[in-house]
């Protein structure tokens, strides 16, 4: 969950890219891995290098009934923090 603007925003799409096969991969149930087998996805997790995967996680909040999705530019900004914090 990232809270931005004081919204608390949830993970509606886990997935990940490959840069190495250029293939994006994304769970809904269990693991999955891409064509080269460089990098995974679970529930909750990303197995492989971070060097060789770029996020492509999608978070949205509910307000007032709606559905706003959060922008690209803060997943890969929060994304960032997390490599650069476990690099
Ligand atoms: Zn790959």
């Amino acid at each position: 969950m990232i809270y931005y603007g004081g919204v608390p925003y949830y993970l509606a799409r886990h997935a990940i890219y490959c840069k190495k096969c250029k293939d994006t991969i994304s769970s809904t149930s269990g693991y999955k891995q891409c064509t080269c087998g460089a990098v995974g996805i679970d529930i909750g997790r990303m197995l492989g290098a971070l060097a060789d995967m770029e996020t492509r996680q999608m978070y949205c909040a509910y307000v007032n009934g709606k559905t706003i999705w959060l922008p690209q530019h803060v997943v890969e900004e929060v994304w960032f923090a997390f490599t650069a914090s476990t690099a």
